[in-house]
């Protein structure tokens, strides 16, 4: 059976030539980069070029990329460290109710330490509300992190306002990356971001490898203590084989990013409006336009979307859905839920999310057999009796 990958914005397949770039620093070049022999100056060498590669792409400078572990890491950083670095001016952050558990949970744990967080919420098209945004700013406000676009509905947030927003309130703004990073143009001056989340894996890279931007002057604390790397801020032996495989990543995307922007946004809009126009009682989640170009999240009507994603399973297709199964019931995503979005459609929510390897085939095939699943699954659900 041949099988279909959309499920992008989990992860990507790593790129033959991000594998091909890597796999030296496994065998030849497996020195530690904090060394003094030639072994480590080599390593050294490599990670120096990747975080060259990684400022250029968001005009920054090389001193503010920070290498992590992942996304999550960056997340956790950005938040706890401009709160515990910053509590004596504030101790209050504000984030928005749609944002990655990495940001929530980061914010959750905080607020048990004594921090105050307020969760501003977004509108049913799936953009942060600004004007409730601007009401929550408080004296204690230290962080705004709102993410660049939501990973389960794709909404691209107007993060330059935010910028602007923040920096007149002198306040510091951190924009969670991940699933923009490597896709959509990022300009960190053009938005006035202070902190940037990106994780490799979203761009054809490996796994396992983040960075965090922190614009030079800010005041933050890192995540991990231990030895000098990373310019003191991140304590750990890098993952060499990771970060120059991020390096390449991040280079093919700022070869090709535009051009695969415009071939997944013709797929998109072909799933997109082959959905809308033939299968009755299905909604695109999200903004129609303000979207990342793969990204197609849908709600039907009377079915559940686990059972989707197993006809299209068994049927070679990958895809993800908006709920998460928690002691034996359906809960219904918290994005999905802080849209508005009544908990029985959003419990019949699927996202497909494509990539650069995604052709116009693969999609005509996953709109045939989706239309027959959501069929078969309507005859037999109990809600359309
Ligand atoms: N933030 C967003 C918006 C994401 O989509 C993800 C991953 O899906 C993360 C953070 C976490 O990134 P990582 O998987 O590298 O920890």
């Amino acid at each position: 059976m041949k099988k279909i990958y959309l499920d992008n914005a989990a992860t990507t397949r790593v790129d033959p030539e991000v594998f091909k770039a890597m796999q030296p620093y496994f065998s030849d070049f497996y020195g530690n980069p904090s060394s003094v022999h030639s072994f480590g100056h080599e390593a050294k060498k490599a990670l120096e070029s990747a975080r060259l590669i990684a400022a250029g792409f968001i005009n920054s400078d090389p001193q503010e990329i920070i290498f992590t572990g992942s996304g999550t890491e960056s997340d956790n950083m950005a938040i706890k460290g401009i709160a515990f670095a910053n509590h004596e001016k504030g101790n209050h952050i504000i984030t928005s109710a749609i944002e990655h558990h990495a940001v929530l949970e980061s914010c959750h744990s905080l607020e048990k330490s004594g921090f105050e967080v307020s969760y501003v919420p977004a509108d049913p098209d799936g953009i942060v509300n600004l004007k409730e945004l601007k009401k929550a700013i408080k004296k204690s406000t230290v962080l705004i992190s709102v993410m660049h676009a939501n990973n389960e509905i794709g909404t691209i947030q107007p993060v330059s306002e935010i910028g602007q927003i923040a920096r007149s309130n002198n306040i510091y703004f951190h924009i969670d990356a991940v699933q923009t990073f490597g896709h959509l143009k990022i300009d960190v001056e053009d938005i006035g971001a202070d902190l940037l989340s990106a994780s490799a894996h979203k761009l054809y890279g490996p796994k396992g490898v983040g960075l965090i931007y922190v614009r030079r002057g800010t005041k933050i604390n890192p995540l991990i203590n231990g030895g000098s790397q990373e310019n003191n801020m991140r304590a750990s032996t890098q993952n060499v084989p990771g970060i120059v495989g991020f390096g390449k990543a991040i280079e093919l995307a700022s070869r090709n990013m535009e051009k695969e922007a415009i071939l997944q946004t013709k797929l998109r809009d072909r799933l997109i409006d082959g959905v809308i126009a033939t299968i009755d009682r299905s909604y695109l989640n999200g903004d129609r336009f303000k979207r990342l170009p793969n990204n197609a999240s849908f709600s039907f009507d009377f079915i559940e979307g686990e059972g989707i994603l197993l006809g299209l399973d068994m049927k070679g297709i990958a895809a993800s859905s908006g709920s998460a199964c928690s002691s034996g019931s359906m809960e219904p995503s918290h994005v999905l839920k802080s849209i508005g979005m009544a908990n029985q459609l959003a419990r019949g929510s699927v996202r497909f999310s494509l990539g650069r390897f995604n052709t116009r085939e693969e999609i005509a095939y996953t709109l045939e057999v989706l239309v027959e699943i959501i069929d078969k699954l309507r005859k037999i659900s109990p809600l359309t009796k």
